[in-house]
């Protein structure tokens, strides 16, 4: 059997967990990230280098057959450096719509996926214009490299736009109206170039201050609410013509779903799947981008993952938890930072909920989020 030699541009933990589920693949990973100490530098081949560092983008995507990211922030000069020599999986659409989040809104709303009201803010005069068009409750967001919450500001009268736009740096940002929404799903799905879709089943999902906390697999929604989920997600793979994992994130509010943000790439919300489903998300997306068959999506059992955020646990404690495994991205702590999770399975949900309760309350006492929190995750 032939090797397959994948560039993986990113070694964060994203790139640590692809590189794991490609080893029993026979793919082998190199990883480009400015970083010394990234934590993919265990699992495959590094390139220490900047991201405008066009020499070297060139070196890496000579030594690979394929490239793909866990890192959306590549700047578009250099990822186009390296797909003049190498296709890259998925492809630069899937980038390139959703690093904006009023083009991500748009090309939403274009391939049928429900949406809140949204308005760009770019000068002073846009302002009034936005309040008109979406209402004085909304969440203010700078229009790129926002992540975990961050560049937000929630928005609770006509007077605090003005203001929270001054505190964003008057960036070219996104006015969206405020969803009360009663739980926050996701879909994880990967598409093969062949356009076979696997998709897992729909997870909830908590965050803290923007950051994710924790998530359940499968979601407590009704069947016929999952499924308008599931199919929202293939739209947007399809309409990017995505090859890979990606993350369509959503909320319910009052039965329906709002979609808010597309992540193209696998997703925290998707880590459950290393032990909770048959195929994880990541040997799923590194399958595809090799050209390889999709793996089962279904689970193996109820499955849920907590995020640790600026604080360990300790191996002994989280080990002894019947079902729960740890994952540690080798980062060292400080506040606000993802530094490893831990997965549950259990055979019932009553099981879950008992060895869940018994992992978050080690994370409640461990995480230690960032000092200036953003707003956005009050649900007001
Ligand atoms: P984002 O960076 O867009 O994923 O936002 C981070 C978190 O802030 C979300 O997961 C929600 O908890 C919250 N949030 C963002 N946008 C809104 C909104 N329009 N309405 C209510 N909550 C929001």
């Amino acid at each position: 059997m032939s090797t397959t030699t994948v560039g993986i541009l990113g070694g964060g933990q994203l790139g640590q967990m692809l590189g794991l589920a490609a080893i029993p693949l026979g793919i082998d990973c190199v990883f480009y990230d400015p970083s010394p100490e990234a934590p993919a530098r265990t699992v495959g081949r590094h390139l220490t280098a900047a991201w405008n560092d066009l020499d070297a983008l060139a070196r890496f995507a000579d030594m690979v057959e394929v490239v793909t990211f866990e890192f959306e922030n590549v700047p578009t000069a250099s990822l186009a450096a390296v797909a003049a020599r190498k296709p890259v999986r998925p492809g630069l659409r899937s980038l390139e719509l959703t690093c904006d989040r009023i083009r991500e809104k748009e090309f939403l709303r274009d391939a049928g996926v429900p949406v809140q009201p949204f308005a760009a803010v770019s000068t002073e005069a846009d302002l009034e214009i936005a309040l008109a068009t979406v209402g004085t409750h909304g969440v203010l967001k700078t229009r790129s490299l926002g992540y975990d919450g961050k560049g937000q500001r929630v928005v609770r009268g006509a007077a605090e736009l003005a203001a929270a736009w001054d505190a964003l740096g008057r960036s070219p940002s996104i006015y969206e109206a405020f969803v009360p929404f009663d739980r926050e799903v996701s879909v994880v799905a990967t598409r093969a170039a062949n356009g076979e879709i696997a998709a897992y089943p729909v997870v909830e999902n908590l965050h803290t201050q923007g950051i994710l906390f924790r998530s359940i697999a499968p979601a407590r929604v009704p069947d016929e609410l999952a499924r308008a989920a599931e199919g929202h997600a293939r739209r947007v793979l399809e309409a990017l013509g995505h090859v890979g994992t990606l993350a369509l994130e959503m909320f319910v509010a009052d039965g329906t779903i709002v979609a808010n943000e597309v992540a193209p790439r696998v997703h925290n919300s998707g880590h459950w799947t290393i032990h909770g489903a048959r195929t994880s998300q990541f040997e799923n997306h590194m399958r595809a981008v090799a050209g390889l068959p999709l793996g089962d999506t279904g689970m193996a059992e109820f499955s849920a993952m907590v995020n640790f955020v600026g604080g360990l646990p300790t191996r002994e404690e989280i080990l002894a938890i019947p079902g729960a495994s740890l994952q540690l991205y080798g980062k060292s702590p400080r506040p606000g930072r993802k530094v490893a999770h831990v997965g549950v399975v259990a055979p019932t949900r009553a099981a879950l909920d008992e060895r869940l309760a018994r992992v978050e309350g080690v994370a409640r006492r461990m995480n230690r989020l960032a000092p200036a929190p953003s707003e956005a995750s009050r649900t007001a």
